[in-house]
Parts: structure tokens; sequence; C-alpha cells
């Protein structure tokens, strides 16, 4: 069988074990999950109310996604064409790459940095041109000079992950301005609902200067809806009429759009839950300071903190407590994890966990 060369290298996403494996290997009756910045409140409640009344399951779901297209116009006040939706905002990755990479182009991204973009962009066989961070921050003027002529795609992720570090204003319009018009943009906000930065930019009103831009959010980390796999593009009308001829024709299913688009309408939820979450952080901050780790400052729902000792050590001697983390070692930090922020409870036992392993 023909298989492309460039897939028989890659290897498949390989899954973390799930909480009940784990507490089975382990015998332990709680564990505490931080490794996919899963949202630890769960989600909004409107949305069991919402799929409480739905119950036409044999028939297919609206492929435009209507109900959540209106929910998202209504929440951001742009036009329902300035959406694509997809099953995860993993499934618009592989959308635009699907539309606007082949083995005639290249593509310029950081490392380390999200890794579905070059995942997706070695399938469809474009060449791969990644810049390191600097101190956890793309490096945009580097990127910048990187893209030629068979440039067609840069991705940009702010808050980034796994470093937690996102961009201001200015440095992003004074990217956005030294990339031509030709080449697409995307700007991966993933974390967006949990920014707190001042410095941040409103991407949205970018959205209006700049035709090649195209945002990227999730329902997946503030939303609490990673099970539903949903996520959606923003853009000017005429980047996202480009992207819907690859776009399968039900790409997300009925439940998830009536699932998103009843957990937008609580936006008091998602404030509670940066909230909570600005707070998990700084704890996390202070312990660090007092225990002398560095650490990037992160504007996402996690934290990378460098431990100058083997990350998959750390990893395991966390997981016997019944906490799982994600060791750097496959993050490009071998030194290093990335730590969701918990609930305030779960922030006081890692932090105490660490403290126990540390101080060994
Ligand atoms: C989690 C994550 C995604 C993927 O989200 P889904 O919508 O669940 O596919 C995309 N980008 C970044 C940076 C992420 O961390």
């Amino acid at each position: 069988m023909y298989i492309k060369d460039q897939v028989k290298k890659l290897t498949p996403y390989k899954p973390g074990k799930t909480v009940d494996e784990v507490k089975k290997e382990l015998g332990l009756s709680e564990i505490i999950k931080l490794a996919s910045n899963e949202n630890p409140y769960g989600c909004s409640k409107r949305v069991g109310d919402e799929l409480k009344n739905l119950s036409d399951y044999a028939i297919y779901p609206d492929g435009g996604g209507s109900v959540l297209r209106n929910s998202l116009t209504d929440l951001y006040q742009l036009a329902p064409e300035q959406f694509i939706l997809g099953n995860g905002s993993d499934e618009v990755i592989q959308m635009i790459s699907r539309a606007m990479l082949d083995s005639s182009k290249n593509t310029v991204m950081a490392t380390p940095t999200f890794p579905q973009y070059k995942h997706n962009a070695v399938i469809e066989g474009a060449e791969v041109i990644e810049v390191p961070l600097v101190e956890g921050h793309h490096d945009l003027d580097a990127m910048a000079r990187a893209v030629n002529k068979d440039t067609a795609v840069v991705w940009v992720c702010s808050p980034n992950n796994p470093t937690g570090v996102s961009i201001s204003e200015k440095d992003l319009k004074g990217f956005l301005d030294q990339i031509p018009d030709s080449v697409l943009v995307v700007l991966d906000e993933a974390y967006y609902e949990y920014v707190t930065a001042e410095d941040y930019y409103d991407s949205l009103k970018l959205i209006e200067s700049y035709s090649n831009l195209i945002v990227t959010r999730t329902f997946s980390k503030a939303y609490g809806l990673a099970g539903f796999r949903v996520g959606y593009g923003i853009a000017q009308p005429e980047l996202i009429q480009s992207l819907e001829p690859v776009r399968e024709p039900f790409n997300t299913n009925s439940l998830a759009q009536r699932a998103a688009a009843a957990a937008l309408k609580d936006q008091s939820f998602i404030l509670y839950c940066k909230e909570q979450n600005r707070i998990g952080i700084e704890k996390f901050e202070r312990f660090c300071k007092e225990y002398g780790l560095n650490f990037f400052p992160s504007q996402g729902n996690f934290i990378l903190v460098h431990f100058n000792q083997d990350a998959d050590e750390l990893f395991e001697a966390l997981m016997k407590k019944g906490i799982i983390t994600r060791s750097g070692q496959a993050l490009g930090y071998p030194k290093s994890l990335r730590i969701t922020i918990g609930t305030d409870e779960q922030v006081d036992k890692t932090l105490k966990a660490i403290s126990e392993i540390i101080s060994h």
C-alpha cells in the first residue's frame, strides 16, 4: 500500500494515561489531572440544561452551525460570515493546512509551540521553518525575517503553549506590519479568555485591518467543553470563504453546537474561572520564588516551572502522589513541568506535593 513518505515518519499522538488507568495502577482513590489544561471547574450549568432538551439524534447536524454562529455573532459583534467552526480548533488548524500548504510552500512557526501546526504542515508536505523562542517569547522579528517568497502560513500562539507567555499589542502590530498581505498569519488564542495582561492586543480589531489574519479560539479550555470538540476561526469573510471548501459538511456535531452556544451565554462563569485562575497562578509564582524555582510568567491556565532536574522523574514522583502533570521532556523543556492551574484546593495540594518532592 502507498503511504505518503512524510506520514510514515510521523508518530501518532500518544494520549496520556486516563485517570482511571492511573488510579488502578497506583491504587489511589483520588487523582488530580493537571496535564491537559482543562477547566477544573467544568463548564457552565447552562450546558447541562440545554442538552436535556435535545433528542433529535437521528438528524444530521446543522452544517452551518447557525445557532452557535449566531451566539458568536452576538458576543463579538461581528458578521456571521466571519466565523469558521471546527471539531476543536485542532480541526481549524488542519483545515488551514489543507487549504494552504503543499510541497511547494513553507510555513513559519516558533519552537517550542503547539505541536499541531508542524504535524499538519508535515502531512501536507510543506517545509517547516522553526524559529526558537527567546525566554519563552516568540522571536517575532526573526520569524518575520524567515518569511520568504514560498511562505504560505505563519503560526503565532499567544499565550504560547507550553510557555504561557503572551505577545504585547505593540509587538504583534509591528510583526503584522512586516508580513506581506499574501501570507496568512494564524493567531492561536486558545487561552484568550484567561489573559489579564494590560498590554494584550484586541485581536478582533486587528482582523479589521489585516485581511491576512485569522484568529483561532476554542471551547476546550476556559469554556470547559474539551469533550465536545468545538473551536473556531475568526477572520474577514473572504478569508473564511476560501477555507470553507475544505471543511467537512457536518464537522461539528449537534450536541457540541448546542453546548457551545449555551456556554457562550454564561460569561459570568468565564469571568469567575479567569479570576480563580489568576489567583492560582499568583500562588504558584509566590511558591516558585520561595523555593528558588524559575518559571515563565503565564497568561494561560497553566504554568511552566523549571526544576533543574529530570522532568520525567518529577512527573513520576508527582503521579505517585496522585497528581498528573505534563513532563517538559516532550515539550522541549526537559527539566520543566507544565502544570494546569487547578481549583484553589488542587493548587494547594500540588504545591505541597512539589515541596515534599524537591526538599528531599
Ligand atoms: C488546547 C489547544 C488547542 C486545541 O484546542 P481544541 O479546540 O481542543 O482542538 C489549540 N491551540 C493551543 C495552543 C492549545 O493549547
